[in-house]
């Protein structure tokens, strides 16, 4: 029976095709080619819109992990996951795997996978066919966490905004269009293209830099997102039995929300791509704070007393790739 496990001890140049790379023996010998370029998954730059005009006709939320896997899979032809500092390679259920392997004053092997790729650690004393072996059993869980970590940098990238006429920036769940108008005084709100899109008219020259567009588009999602939020924050508020002082806008790195005992919210400005039930969840969840300033279970009936769906739209919100900017 055929190993599903090859082993390499050497790193050898991916330049060549996946399909080439794939079930092929490297001599132990061969030069270390360090500066052979990771192979890059090939991506649709516009993925993004295209998904979105998908979703807008079947009423899918853009984005979506199960939209997302189809592409993913599309493109499985070319898979092969490659740390950047790889020194080994495994071969998983005809998968190259090149992991960055490191022997630690540890117990066990262990193994991590991250936005890099696969890391195996394990004590010195441990064989290497006992290595492999503990790969093979791993390997399902590991090739699962390879593809939850590709298929996220690949909806990041896709969903990466290149700023010109024409570009599409996420709105409240749906696409907006750029135009430039330098007719135009001041960016009008958005009307129907003849595609049927929503257009957001920016008062600027047509010979616009990227960063004036950036900057023109950002600045009119802040104002709307202010107002958007202000709105929803009043519409729940009196549900939950709370009073909010002040809203400000956050750009946080790893923080949607927060509030404080004052009753001053804080929303992170570009929730406003997101759909009105994933920004209403994110309100209801720092207004509910308001009364319970944990994450008890206390609190969470009280999310659910406003949003019975919370705990579905909180997977969401975790799986939800902010558009790269
Ligand atoms: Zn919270």
């Amino acid at each position: 029976m055929r190993s599903l496990l090859q082993m390499t001890l050497d790193l050898f140049a991916v330049d060549a095709s996946a399909s080439q790379a794939r079930g092929r023996s490297v001599p132990p010998r061969q030069p270390r080619r360090r500066s052979s370029p990771a192979p890059q998954p090939s991506y649709t730059p516009d993925l993004w819109a295209q998904s979105a005009a998908q979703d807008d006709a079947s009423g899918v939320r853009p984005l979506s992990l199960e939209a997302e896997q189809t592409d993913l899979r599309l493109a499985a032809g070319g898979l092969f996951y490659r740390h950047p500092q790889a020194n080994r390679q495994a071969n998983l259920e005809g998968i190259p795997v090149a992991y960055a392997f490191r022997r630690a004053r540890r117990r066990t092997i262990g193994f991590s996978v991250d936005a890099h790729g696969l890391s195996v650690s394990a004590p010195r004393w441990v064989p290497q066919r006992e290595i492999e072996q503990a790969l093979l059993e791993k390997g399902p869980w590991i090739l699962r966490k390879l593809q939850e970590s590709q298929q996220r940098a690949q909806q990041i990238d896709a969903s990466r905004i290149v700023w010109r006429e024409g570009a599409r920036v996420p709105y409240l769940g749906r696409a907006l269009v750029l135009a430039l108008d330098p007719s135009q005084r001041a960016a009008d709100p958005a009307a129907a293209s003849p595609l049927g899109e929503d257009v957001l008219c920016l008062g600027l020259p047509l010979a616009a830099s990227a960063e004036q567009i950036r900057d023109a588009a950002q600045a009119w999602l802040m104002r709307r997102a202010r107002a958007w939020f202000e709105s929803r924050l009043d519409h729940f508020a009196p549900q939950l039995g709370v009073r909010w002082s002040r809203l400000s806008l956050s750009s946080a790195a790893t923080r949607w929300g927060s509030a404080g005992a004052d009753g001053s919210i804080r929303l992170h400005w570009r929730l406003i791509h997101f759909s009105p039930a994933l920004i209403d969840y994110v309100v209801v969840h720092e207004l509910s704070h308001l009364r319970v300033m944990n994450h008890s279970p206390q609190f969470w009936e009280t999310v659910g007393s406003v949003v019975p769906d919370y705990a579905d739209l909180r997977r969401q919100l975790r799986d939800h790739p902010i558009a790269a900017w």
